[in-house]
């Protein structure tokens, strides 16, 4: 999970000032150590750390607290509004061309993601009716132009490409004729990468890049890189003057600090975040959400998001009337299991609803192999049992577990998964109700 450790230490530290009425100065600086450790453990850059620690002081120290917190509440208020802040305030958006195409030129070191990603926003761009062309420019290595061949053949995306013999420059400036000819409206050009800052690639990419004057230049970093991401970024945005940055393998588990230092050392924001080697494992980057999810308080809003995009909606709908109902039958589950698996790694998913602990529901995810088991054990339940699981005892687990051609544990642990995701799921409509109430919310 994202920043898990990072995570844990500010809910820890912040969680020791909740339920306090009154706080004196005294309880502010020791909470502000521990949170000063954890951003430092996660390797946030040292003065990015100070600032926003003597930030948080003040405002905590020398402000009224609001009628309707406790001065616990308050702190974490202010620390979740320092965090975004640090992080960029609001969604940073690619910006088109007012004439199409637009031209992106990512860049960024070899291993960080680049020609993934480079796909990955193809996808993205292609689901918003976009006609995206992705172009090989490394031509380094052979291996590099058969990649984005790869990658683009799997997102049904075209690719342009001359062979190793031309110079990138040039390659890139007849790409865009290419483009301009096939009514391509986005350019996505692939850069050669480079194990580390390297002068002759360095100016290539320079060149590259006043040659085909791109409106977004891209920068690809990968996250577990830390304190060297932010470095990199820096130097790149010197020569190159970067628009934005790509974090990615945030789904690893990556301490944080890259994503918490990068906008205050380069003042460039992060764009999306990759989620994980998937083409479709890309995210708009949102500052406001990504700081309620390490500071524990869940990304309601992307797991919406996510959730509306892959689930039929009245097919929710329904399902929501029946949670609210306690309605909820295994035949439900079923359907239900199903679409999870269109939502990607459950845990990450069940990490974005607040107190879901996703550790525990691990083993909970799905691939075609398990639902098909789970299936069976489903189908050798009575419909009274489908619909009522609490009359399943052990005599009918035993049966059902005869029938499904499995054992009474795998029974017993399906059981044990229902009554996790049932009050999971009410646990969800319970605070979308309340988010309602607060006006927050749809
Ligand atoms: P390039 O050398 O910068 O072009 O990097 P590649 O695109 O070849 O990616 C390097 C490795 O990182 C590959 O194994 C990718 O699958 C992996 N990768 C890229 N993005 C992500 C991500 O967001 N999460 C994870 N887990 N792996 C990623």
């Amino acid at each position: 999970m994202v920043f898990e450790s990072l995570s844990e230490k500010l809910q820890s530290a912040l969680g020791k000032l909740k339920g306090k009425g009154k706080l004196s100065e005294k309880d502010v600086d020791l909470a502000m150590r521990e949170v000063r450790l954890a951003l430092l453990e996660a390797d946030v850059n040292f003065k990015v750390v100070k600032d926003f620690i003597k930030n948080v002081k003040e405002r905590a120290i020398g402000s009224e607290v609001m009628e309707s917190l406790t001065p616990g509440q308050y702190v974490i208020k202010i620390v979740n509004e320092e965090l975004t802040k640090l992080m960029g305030e609001s969604q940073a958006k690619l910006t088109f061309a007012s004439s199409p195409p637009t031209v992106i030129l990512m860049s960024g070191l070899q291993g960080a993601g680049k020609t993934t990603t480079a796909g990955k926003l193809a996808l993205h761009l292609k689901k918003q009716n976009k006609r995206p062309l992705l172009v090989a420019c490394d031509v380094y290595r052979p291996a590099a132009i058969k990649q984005l061949e790869v990658v683009g053949e799997r997102v049904e995306v075209p690719v342009f490409s001359m062979g190793d013999k031309l110079s990138p420059v040039d390659i890139a400036k007849a790409s865009i004729e290419h483009g301009k000819k096939h009514g391509n409206d986005v350019i996505i050009i692939d850069t050669a990468g480079r194990l580390h800052i390297d002068e002759d690639l360095m100016n290539e990419i320079v060149n590259i890049h006043d040659a085909v004057n791109p409106k977004e230049v891209l920068l690809v970093l990968d996250a577990m890189t830390g304190q060297d991401a932010v470095n990199v970024a820096d130097t790149f945005n010197q020569r190159l003057g970067i628009t934005g940055v790509i974090l990615t393998k945030l789904d690893g588990d990556a301490r944080g600090g890259a994503a918490l230092s990068l906008r205050a050392v380069t003042n460039k924001p992060i764009k999306f975040v990759g989620m994980g080697e998937k083409l479709d494992d890309l995210e708009p980057f949102y500052p406001d959400r990504m700081a309620s999810r390490i500071l524990g308080m869940g990304d309601v809003l992307s797991l919406i998001e996510k959730a509306q995009s892959s689930i039929d909606e009245k097919k929710a709908l329904e399902l929501e009337k029946k949670i609210r109902s306690a309605q909820f039958t295994f035949d439900d589950f079923l359907e239900q299991l199903e679409q999870m698996k269109n939502l990607g790694p459950l845990d990450q998913f069940l990490g974005m609803i607040p107190g879901v602990n996703a550790k525990a529901l691990k083993g909970l995810d799905v691939n075609d192999k398990d639902l098909a088991r789970l299936e069976a054990i489903i189908k050798s339940m009575t419909k009274k049992e489908r619909e009522n699981p609490d009359i399943i005892d052990s005599s009918r687990r035993k049966r059902i577990a005869n029938g499904s051609g499995t054992n009474v544990q795998d029974v017993n642990k399906l059981l044990k998964q229902f009554k996790e995701t049932k009050k999971m799921m009410r646990k969800f409509t319970d605070m979308e109700k309340t988010m309602k109430k607060k006006g927050k919310f749809g």
